[in-house]
């Protein structure tokens, strides 16, 4: 056994771990965790400083996660869109192949709640998956996913990565992974020097906090970073966890300097069980007026909505730097407040000389 899966191994995952660890109500942690399980490993679990801190919050089972009202099971309709049991195929040119059901640590606000840690994805169906992909010329992009990809053995994810590599049309391989920010242990040499067979491979990793940035988390990055491997980086608004303008850019700039590039910020998915993690949609607006201008445009995500029921990603930009648009000038505001006009081309321009009144005359 590699000393990742040793501290794997050591998670805490049972209520009555939970519940002593935490000084929490046993049966209560008990119900939580028989609807949502938990697995906190022990390299994140240090990461925790004290009851209730923003490390905490996003593994720590609540009893709020079932009292949600609001939220529902598939909050995306992925569902509807998986045309096999592994595969979401959404978008024309690009799919999700789920590979596993296992995560490095159980996010209390994860979109797949409803199967992580609970609903197997046997080979046979991650095989299936490829066979699909295989038989759709127009996929250019698969995105392996789950469940976390990087929790399979690396003998596992080869024999996955070398099936695709074999299906001529597949361009690019993705793979969206919270392991190096949660077991950054994981990321081994060995790994590395199989990971970078198969290029063209991009990972974009889940980051909430910047106290995830630690010395062991940079070093995963940098390994992969110099296996060829571009990285980039999702991360989800959580009410009381990162829901704060200084927290998020501080969250971005120590993320570019371990070379990842900011990719997404996401407004919370509508999933049950989460709804009291959830933010206002104008406190991401917020996040972005703040980081734009002050911080390397490098470190700037793109906010996004992903649609409830299926509609995809919607992105989010903050209303007012755009005052107004004619066609002589363009008003906009900057992010000191101070407002500019970007005078239009002065040709005419082209324009549907059916509906012009002038053209008529
Ligand atoms: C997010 C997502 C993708 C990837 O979208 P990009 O904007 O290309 O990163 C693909 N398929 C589904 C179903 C998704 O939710
Ligand atoms: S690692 Fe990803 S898939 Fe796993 S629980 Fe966390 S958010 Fe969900």
């Amino acid at each position: 056994m590699e000393r990742w899966q040793h501290i794997l191994k050591k998670s805490l995952i049972k209520a009555h771990q939970l519940s002593a660890e935490f000084e929490l109500d046993s049966a209560k942690m008990e119900r939580v965790v028989a609807e949502y399980p938990a697995r906190i490993n022990p390299y994140f679990k240090s990461l925790i400083k004290e009851k209730d801190d923003p490390i905490y919050r996003q593994v720590v089972p609540d009893e709020q996660e079932l009292f949600d009202q609001v939220g529902i099971d598939d909050p995306l309709n992925e569902e509807g869109d998986s045309p096999v049991p592994s595969v979401v195929h959404r978008y024309q040119d690009r799919a999700l192949l789920m590979l596993t059901h296992q995560c490095p640590v159980y996010c209390r606000f994860c979109t797949r709640k409803r199967f992580v840690g609970k609903v197997a994805i046997s080979r046979e169906m991650v095989r299936k998956g490829i066979d699909y992909i295989r038989a759709h010329e127009e996929i250019k992009d698969v995105i392996l996913s789950g469940g976390d990809p990087l929790i399979l053995k690396d003998k596992e994810l080869e024999e996955i990565l070398k099936g695709l590599r074999e299906i001529p049309h597949l361009d690019i391989i993705r793979i969206g992974t919270r392991v190096p920010g949660a077991l950054p242990q994981r990321i081994t040499h060995k790994l590395c020097r199989m990971l970078r067979k198969y290029h063209p491979l991009y990972m974009n990793i889940n980051f909430i906090h910047p106290r995830e940035i630690t010395d062991e988390v940079a070093i995963a990055c940098g390994r992969l970073a110099d296996a060829g491997i571009p990285l980039g980086s999702q991360t989800v608004l959580l009410r009381g966890i990162n829901d704060d303008p200084e927290i998020i850019k501080e969250l971005m700039q120590k993320l570019l300097a371990i070379r990842v590039k900011p990719y997404y910020l996401y407004q919370a998915d509508l999933t049950r069980g989460t709804e009291h993690m959830r933010t206002p949609v104008e406190c991401g607006l917020e996040i972005m007026k703040g980081l734009q201008g002050r911080i390397s445009g490098m470190a700037i995500p793109k906010f996004v909505i992903d649609l409830p029921a299926g509609g995809g990603k919607i992105p989010m930009l903050p209303p007012d730097f755009v005052i107004d648009m004619n066609e002589r000038e363009v008003l906009l505001k900057n992010y000191e407040d101070k407002i500019y006009s970007y005078p239009q081309p002065e040709h005419e321009p082209e324009h549907d000389k059916v509906g012009c009144d002038d053209c008529l005359r």
